[in-house]
């Protein structure tokens, strides 16, 4: 096994940057997760040096994940293994063989990836795992998303640099606003915040496809299995703000709106945001701050990355009609 070097050395945080954005008169700042120097960065890639560790730690010889072939996921998870110089077998859901940027580069690092229908994935991941175990391999398995402890741990620390780059700067965020999907991210933050005391803070997570009730539960399961036992001491339910409220029609979809945000994103910060994730937790984020009167106050956002999506939607018809 190969080590990756920028993944032993870390990278000294990401930078946090002030913006031109002063909806409601508030000044905002914006933490560039997607300037990690791994794969396009990411949240994605934030957890993957998580999971570099533990894979590492348990000498495995397999790399095995579950997501769409297109997904940043994929994507990172099949670069990490190319460059440890590991196989990398990535199971995806029929119905997304459409190739994007992501797809490309996935199969440009060499990863196998085996389609099967949506019902039969659980069933395709226990067997494969079993047949590598007989073949005398020791796979590892990362869950779509990276949704698990450790990817929860990667945004605990992303909160540490948080707080970091407040007491250098002598600021206070009011506000953290990031996308929300497996929960993962939120999770981490919230963790942060909690065991931190910071009762001051609100961080809101904005939902890209799941629904309140079920999205608020699966952050909620989250949090409950880092923190474990200190649970129920620490965990109040208004630390978890997840809005549902700007899906826009659910996973993927996006309006006209959200499209003209990112293009005057780009034009006038010079940031890329895709459609899917960040472009829509931003314009979520511009929409629940006129909504709710949030006046005056420090705001952080969080670009957790995605940035080969955003060169696809600049082929799409969406993308032209926002001009
Ligand atoms: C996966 C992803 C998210 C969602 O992160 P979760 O931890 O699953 O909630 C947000 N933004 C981008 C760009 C992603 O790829």
């Amino acid at each position: 096994m190969k080590k990756i070097r920028i993944f032993e050395t870390g990278w000294n945080g990401t930078p946090i940057v002030p913006m031109q954005e002063n909806v409601g008169e508030n000044d905002f700042w914006i933490k560039r997760d997607d300037m990690i120097p791994f794969s396009f960065g990411g949240n994605k890639a934030r957890k993957a040096c998580e999971f570099y560790r533990d894979i590492k730690e348990k000498n495995a010889d397999v790399i095995m994940t579950y997501g769409s072939n297109a997904s940043n996921h994929c994507r990172v998870i099949a670069n990490m293994a190319y460059a440890m110089g590991l196989p990398c077998h990535v199971i995806s859901p029929e119905g997304h063989e459409e190739p994007l940027y992501n797809t490309k580069l996935v199969q440009q690092f060499g990863a196998k990836i085996e389609y099967c229908p949506i019902t039969e994935v659980a069933n395709t991941i226990e067997k494969r795992k079993k047949e590598y175990m007989q073949a005398g391999k020791l796979p590892y398995f990362i869950m779509g998303g990276g949704h698990g402890k450790l990817g929860t741990e990667a945004y605990v620390k992303v909160y540490q640099e948080i707080l970091a780059y407040e007491r250098e700067e002598n600021i206070h965020f009011d506000y953290i606003f990031h996308a929300s999907g497996t929960g993962t991210t939120q999770a981490g933050l919230v963790c942060g915040k909690i065991l931190n005391k910071d009762y001051e803070r609100k961080i809101v997570g904005i939902s890209i496809a799941r629904e309140g009730d079920r999205g608020r539960q699966v952050v909620r399961e989250s949090i409950h299995e880092y923190l474990g036992s200190r649970f129920e001491e620490l965990y109040r339910e208004d630390d978890l703000v997840f809005v549902d409220d700007y899906r826009l029609g659910g996973y993927g979809e996006s309006s006209l709106d959200e499209i003209k945000m990112i293009q005057k994103i780009m034009a006038q910060e010079g940031i890329p945001m895709d459609a899917t994730y960040v472009g829509k937790a931003y314009y979520g984020m511009c929409c629940y701050i006129e909504e709710h009167g949030i006046k005056g106050k420090k705001i952080l956002f969080i670009h957790t990355g995605g940035t080969p999506l955003f060169f696809d939607s600049l082929n799409d018809d969406e993308y032209k009609r926002g001009k």
